[in-house]
């Protein structure tokens, strides 16, 4: 699969050579070609989500809600979790360890928009996760509690936040450079929730095909 077109900025020219690319992810698919302008209509054509229709005060239950569902699909099905039935695709779990990460780290960086002014972000290295093998302890019932806490944690913080706080800017590099609000990244944090559980669910089915 080639790279996505998009990369984060810094993400690939940093990236250690000798890495294994097998198992890239085809997370958030939202090159430029698939949205609209970023001040205009934001639409992942993968999986339908609209960055806009996501009102502030929603962001917290639908990311509770995610995580809550892509708890249940590990612990309803732990072993296929592991398994990587479609080549160059995540496993199940790796995709959850995925979105645990993507929680944590956007939790923080809403505090940095909060304290600095137009803050950039280095990349959160999503592919080098998986190809150092970071995510290689972690356990589909561990990781079904985790991404919880961290859905917990991150709407818990988002939930104190004040018109004015959610109206601050920082400075983004995904899918392209541009100047986006706390709120976006709210509206950001729960597409890469929703579009994950997609993909799990995608590879829980095609492991059910395939069982082998
Ligand atoms: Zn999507």
């Amino acid at each position: 699969m080639p790279r996505p077109h998009f990369p984060q900025r810094g993400n690939g020219a940093s990236s250690p050579g000798s890495l294994s690319r097998a198992k890239r992810p085809i997370n958030c698919p939202v090159g430029a070609s698939a949205i609209g302008s970023v001040r205009d209509v934001e639409h992942c054509e993968e999986c339908g989500f609209t960055w806009g229709s996501v009102a502030n005060g929603a962001v917290a239950g639908r990311i509770a809600a995610g995580a809550e569902a892509i708890a249940d699909l590990l612990r309803a099905e732990p072993a296929p979790a592991v398994r990587h039935p479609l080549p160059d695709r995540w496993s199940a779990l790796e995709y959850s360890a995925h979105v645990r990460d993507v929680l944590l780290m956007m939790r923080d960086r809403v505090v940095v928009g909060l304290v600095e002014d137009e803050p950039g972000f280095k990349p959160m290295y999503r592919e080098e996760r998986v190809d150092l093998g970071l995510y290689r302890e972690d356990q589909p019932l561990n990781v079904a509690d985790e991404v919880v806490v961290a859905a917990t944690m991150f709407g818990r913080l988002f939930g104190l936040l004040t018109s004015p706080q959610l109206a601050r800017e920082v400075q983004y590099g995904y899918p392209g450079p541009a100047r986006r609000t706390i709120a976006w990244l709210g509206q950001q944090s729960v597409h890469e929730v929703e579009h994950h559980l997609d993909d799990m669910r995608a590879m829980m089915a095609a492991t059910d095909a395939d069982p082998a």
